[in-house]
């Protein structure tokens, strides 16, 4: 889809004072300050059944008005996706792979019978919005403007079936280095009494649902002082399957990266995928491939791994220092100067922040 709509901008006073921004963009934190504006496309089906989208705009970022019986209240048909906009040395904006964004948002919108967006309208939306909040950005080392595009079910109306009106948004929120300061290995928790996805659930759909039925077990992970839960595939052998919100990797001491393969209950992480052309631009072996939680603790005792990861948009790569179970802990290696994470987090961030070259084009330059 090529489409394209034009936007329209209503655009609102600032809702902070400049001291009051420079302030928050010192130190932003995640997720807990957004920025003056909102992008939004409105979706309807008419009455001869065929649906499109209009009324492209910019307006003042605010609480939604929405009649109580939307579907999305009820029903959780909903579709997210997170990205970011990072200032360069020269002042522009640039953002990462956001043609990848676009096809995983349209290929979570198939799953959860939404409609599909143009490629264009979503790109050219991210550029609406910063072109107008690009005062948001904040400059500090590995802080950016985190991107926040959204679609809900608005159509009131209880039944289930596919809402027919539906709106697609985009939020802004001014992100600092996810973990402050220095990064040093997370411990993470080992979920047994849930799973994050089934087969031929929505499991490679990023849909708020996957974060709602995470939660109980993120509980259960800080009870034994972890933010971060692994989940597994308990009718695959304990297969390794992904965090909450972020892939994973192992190191192999011979080199060899391993990652879960793609199997439809992971999430298709744009981290992810990078993480795989680096590694082999470096000469290196990528397996994408079932890895059980057996393998992992004998690969850890035998010292055939040598680490372990996490990567995503907001952290980039976190390594993982240690993964604790209902019967004992699997603590990684300690990371050497070497380490092939650390390498591979230095050339993506160098990459999205404008200091590597951007080998593989994908930057796409937003302001
Ligand atoms: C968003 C997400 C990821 C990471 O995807 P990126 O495109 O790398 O940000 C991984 N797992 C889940 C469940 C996610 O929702």
């Amino acid at each position: 889809m090529t489409e394209t709509l034009q936007f329209t901008r209503q655009l609102s006073d600032h809702r902070v004072s400049a001291e009051q921004r420079a302030a928050i963009l010192a130190d932003p934190g995640f997720g807990n300050y957004f920025t003056d504006h909102t992008a939004v496309v409105d979706y309807k089906v008419d009455a001869a059944g065929i649906g499109g989208w209009s009324n492209a705009r910019v307006e003042p970022y605010g609480p939604i008005l929405m009649d109580p019986a939307a579907a999305v209240l009820h029903y959780g048909q909903e579709i997210f996706e997170g990205m970011k906009a990072y200032r360069h040395a020269d002042g522009s904006v640039w953002t990462f792979r956001p043609e990848a964004n676009a096809v995983r948002f349209n290929k979570s919108a198939v799953r959860l019978a939404l409609p599909e967006l143009p490629e264009g309208v979503f790109v050219d939306s991210l550029r609406e919005l910063v072109a107008v909040d690009k005062d948001w950005i904040p400059s500090g080392d590995g802080a950016a403007l985190y991107l926040r595009p959204f679609m809900i079910a608005t159509e009131a109306f209880l039944g289930v079936r596919p809402a027919r009106e539906v709106s697609y948004r985009v939020i802004a929120s001014p992100a600092g280095n996810y973990f402050g300061g220095e990064l040093k290995p997370v411990p993470i928790w080992l979920s047994t009494r849930y799973a994050r996805a089934g087969h031929g659930g929505t499991g490679e759909a990023k849909c708020g649902g996957n974060y709602a039925a995470s939660l109980a077990a993120q509980l259960e992970a800080e009870a034994h002082g972890c933010k971060q839960v692994l989940f597994l595939d308990p009718t695959n052998d304990n297969a390794v399957e992904e965090l909450g919100g972020m892939n994973i990797f192992f190191v192999f001491a011979d080199g060899t990266l391993v990652t879960p393969e793609l199997n439809g209950n992971i999430l298709h992480g744009v981290t992810r995928s990078s993480i795989i052309q680096l590694a082999k631009d470096r000469g290196l072996q990528v397996q994408e491939r079932k890895i059980t939680i057996d393998e992992w603790r004998e690969g850890i005792a035998g010292g055939r791994i040598a680490e372990v990861f996490a990567c995503g948009t907001a952290a980039v790569i976190t390594p993982i220092g240690e993964l604790k179970t209902e019967d004992g802990s699997m603590v990684s290696p300690p990371l050497g100067a070497d380490a092939v994470c650390m390498s591979i987090r230095r050339q993506l961030l160098g990459i999205q922040t404008g200091v590597e070259e951007d080998i593989h084009g994908w930057l796409t330059r937003l302001a």
